[in-house]
């Protein structure tokens, strides 16, 4: 409990210290960590106890799609908590009901139910477990640039860019993808990239047996390695490959889905239907942990007769389902995915190209709805990526000048809620802009 003065920056100094003392936080050495203490939010900003605010151009973990606190979410979950906050999942309850339709209602014909799980990385456990089990097949195939979660099976099908011990791969493979501006193919248009990738995951598909291919999973467009836009032959291209194979194709849109790329699924941009989605995050904009598998009706049908050997006490949690409900309602009724898709390509994608132009510091920003990427660099013409201490101090600039980023390798994602209002993206800039100015200047 909270003791000692109720003073507002006591409060922010209390928060640190318990976090610093009790909190162990991921993706983190323990020592030296000072997080900023955020006590409140609404919309694009947050803040902390003695009132200073910021502009969450980072959406916290790209899940806030909503913005903070969006009143009929926040009224949803309290009135599901007032009539039934839990119910485990071998029960049929209405709104965990409706929260499958209203997902399944989003995907692609012929995709009608829905396994709720806790989070993304459970998502994508389960999904390559059904594809397994579909399949009576073993082996997975996933991109080196590639984030799917943190636990056994997603950690194993994450690529290697963080080089997270795999302590339990079990028959996975890694390709190269798609990504013509570090082109793995000596590619020099989205063409020959489109053309090498997809001759390399047949090549490579071939050597391991197709015959022992259970999936392939990849990121509808993969996020936290970079915003990597597929060139628009790449996916229905893999399609094809898996079809010829009898291969399932998974796509992962736990950051991509839900208005981030101004589409329902990012998938709806690209000409291709997969057999399993993955999806959380954006889904109620993290208001309730949740996740889940969108399955394919053959999938789906493998389960009539079969027992499906998995399950979470949490799958469909109420307050989850409630939360979702209203979040989707919220995105329709607001045309919420709409604005995503306008204020990328009025504001965001434009302004953008105007810092690229500027600021030698720039490589490339590409990205589409309100999922960009900006690629620092410490020498254009070689595309060293800009050193770790630089991208730290770029990180420290813009949060003392009250910006949220979300920062990845030598890349600044801009990444804000759908809601983002275009003079939040013009605040949002000027603020990219001095902090690259700084970096120049270090070149
Ligand atoms: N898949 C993708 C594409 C993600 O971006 C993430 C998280 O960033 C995950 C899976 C894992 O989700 P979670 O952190 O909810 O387990």
């Amino acid at each position: 409990a909270l003791s000692g003065s109720n003073a507002v920056a006591d409060l922010d100094a209390r928060t640190t210290e318990l976090d610093r003392g009790h909190v162990f936080h991921s993706w983190s050495a323990q020592g030296g960590l000072a997080l900023l203490p955020i006590a409140g939010g609404h919309g694009t900003r947050v803040w902390d106890h003695a009132g200073r605010t910021y502009l969450d151009f980072s959406s916290q973990l790209v899940n806030v799609n909503i913005g903070h606190q969006h009143p009929a979410v926040v009224a949803a979950i309290q009135e599901q908590a007032s009539t039934l906050a839990t119910i485990g999942p071998a029960t049929g309850n209405l709104t965990r009901g409706v929260a499958a339709q209203r997902i399944a209602a989003r995907a692609p014909e012929g995709f009608n139910k829905v396994f709720f799980t806790n989070g993304g990385a459970d998502a994508v456990e389960n999904a390559i477990r059904m594809a397994r089990l579909h399949t009576g097949r073993d082996k997975v195939v996933s991109t080196y640039r590639s984030y799917h979660g943190n636990t056994g099976a997603a950690v194993v099908a994450t690529g290697d860019w963080r080089r997270i011990p795999n302590e339990y791969a079990r028959a996975h493979v890694h390709v190269f993808g798609p990504y013509l501006y570090r082109s793995e193919f000596w590619a020099t248009t989205p063409e020959e990239e489109c053309e090498r990738s997809l001759r390399h995951l047949r090549r490579v598909i071939d050597c391991e047996g197709p015959a022992s291919v259970a999936a392939i999973l990849l990121e509808t467009i993969p996020g936290t390695a970079g915003v990597l836009l597929p060139p628009p032959g790449y996916l229905p291209g893999v399609r094809a490959l898996a079809d010829e194979f009898g291969i399932m194709l998974i796509l992962d849109e736990v950051m991509a889905g839900f208005g981030r790329t101004g589409e329902w699924f990012a998938l709806d941009a690209y000409d291709v239907v997969p057999d399993l989605i993955t999806f959380a995050k954006g889904v109620n904009s993290g208001y309730v942990p949740v996740g889940g598998v969108v399955i394919s009706d053959p999938i789906a049908r493998t389960f009539d007769d079969r027992v499906f050997p998995g399950g979470l006490t949490y799958s469909g949690h109420p307050l989850a389902a409630a939360s979702i409900v209203a979040a989707l309602d919220a995105m329709e009724s607001e045309g919420i995915v709409t604005h995503a898709k306008q204020i990328g390509a009025d504001a965001i994608g434009p302004g953008l190209a105007v810092l690229a132009e500027k600021h030698p510091v720039v490589g490339e920003v590409r990205g589409t709805g309100v999922f960009w990427a900006m690629e620092l660099v410490a020498d254009r013409s070689t595309r060293e990526p800009l050193s770790a201490a630089l991208m730290g101090r770029a990180k420290g600039e813009l949060v003392g000048r009250g910006l949220l980023p979300f920062i990845a390798d030598n890349r600044i994602h801009v990444v804000p809620p759908c809601v983002v209002t275009a003079d939040e993206v013009a605040e949002a800039l000027a603020t990219y802009d001095e902090v690259l100015s700084l970096l120049d200047e270090e070149l």
